[in-house]
């Protein structure tokens, strides 16, 4: 059986396309008092930037904290915040920021049509109605949360996905002048986030012809700045965008594989940014994809980036068994990564040797 899938519905694309935003939300504007919830990423809180956001007189605007990856807490605090207004849904849910705050627009806008905890749908399928409309605009890229149908939130027990057809943007306005002032190396951890989906959609037991001519597309325009004299130019931005929703594309026709699997324990139990989080395991995967890793080095080489060293050094036995743990139960992954009889190879002394390196 194959799944109907979805992905993003509308694809706004061009320098300075931010500039229609306006247009595209008077669109959804039916009502006198219809309005629209702007989640914005606090890095652009106080700056010029904010005036750029179409905000009218009854938009709400909530600045995002997100030293924090994204929390089902947050999402319930927001979505319980504005329906205590009285005001009704809003027409839209706007994110303006990287994956976390998408991840946080696609949660929330899920949560207005949909009782009791956001962390209750962590999962595939859960969601049981439509959520209000939503719109993705990246201002980070790499990650894919603006075409994927996933969003990734840490609830109470576990850090998983509200995963299904619910879950895609209905939007995505992709400006490329919106990277610019992404520093180093934040820039670079976020970006190879995309390289590694490519990496490790292209290779394992669910991989498409689909998602393989996205995947390699992506990597073809990875490759193409990371291994460039000069990565950080306006030009490298917008291949930097593409390549960020060719790879979140690409994902939907295949799977992530170890690189993932791994990072899920590592940030659940020390709160490692994705982007970072990738890059410190794939440095150590060389036994599952041997060509890439080299050429990650080569591109951290390239571009000055030094990993943190002895990441897990002081860790205690009992957070190494719980990374270990919740490894072992991303089954999908490691299903793709060595096939179906995967728990022969991978094992738990394996992962343990693997996080001590780290
Ligand atoms: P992020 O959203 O966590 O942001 C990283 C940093 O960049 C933040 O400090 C932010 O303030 C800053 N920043 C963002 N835009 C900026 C700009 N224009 N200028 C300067 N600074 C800017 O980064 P990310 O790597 O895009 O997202 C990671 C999150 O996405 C994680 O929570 C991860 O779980 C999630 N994720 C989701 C998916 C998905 O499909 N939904 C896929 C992968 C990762
Ligand atoms: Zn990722």
């Amino acid at each position: 059986m194959f799944r109907n899938l979805k992905a993003v519905g509308r694809v706004l694309y061009g320098r300075n396309s931010l500039a229609q935003l306006d247009d595209v939300l008077n669109e959804l504007r039916v009502e006198n008092d219809s309005y629209v919830l702007f989640l914005v990423d606090e890095y652009f809180d106080g700056k010029d930037f904010m005036k750029r956001i179409p905000m009218h007189p009854q938009d709400i605007l909530k600045i995002i904290d997100i030293t924090e990856e994204p929390k089902t807490k947050t999402v319930d605090e927001i979505v319980a915040e504005v329906k205590s207004l009285g005001k009704g849904n809003p027409v839209s849910v706007v994110g303006i920021g990287g994956g976390s705050v998408m991840d946080y627009a696609k949660s929330t806008r899920l949560m207005f049509n949909n009782e009791g905890s956001s962390s209750l749908y962590q999962g595939l399928d859960l969601i049981k109605n439509k959520g209000v409309h939503c719109t993705v605009i990246p201002t980070i890229s790499g990650c894919g949360a603006e075409v994927s149908m996933t969003t990734v939130l840490t609830g109470p027990v576990k850090k998983l996905g509200i995963k299904g057809n619910f879950t895609p943007a209905d939007q995505l306005v992709i400006d490329p002048d919106l990277i610019a002032t992404v520093p180093e190396p934040q820039r670079f951890y976020t970006a190879m986030d995309c390289y590694i989906h490519n990496i490790e959609a292209l290779n394992g037991h669910r991989k498409t012809v689909m998602g393989d001519s996205l995947g390699i597309e992506s990597l073809r325009l990875c490759r193409e700045i990371f291994l460039s004299e000069d990565s950080h130019t306006p030009e490298n931005d917008e291949k930097l965008m593409i390549a960020s929703y060719l790879g979140g594309l690409s994902l939907t026709y295949s799977e992530v594989g170890a690189c993932h699997a791994i990072s899920y324990g590592l940030a659940t139990v020390t709160g490692v940014h994705h982007g970072l989080g990738n890059c410190i395991v794939f440095n150590q995967l060389d036994e599952f994809y041997p060509e890439a890793v080299k050429e990650f080095r080569q591109m951290m080489h390239n571009n000055n980036i030094d990993l943190p060293k002895g990441f897990n050094a002081n860790r205690t036995p009992e957070e190494i068994e719980k990374m270990i743990d919740i490894s072992l139960t991303l089954i999908f992954m490691w299903a793709h990564v060595c096939g179906p009889n995967w728990q022969d190879i991978i094992t738990r002394e394996k992962l343990r040797g693997l996080l001590l390196k780290m």
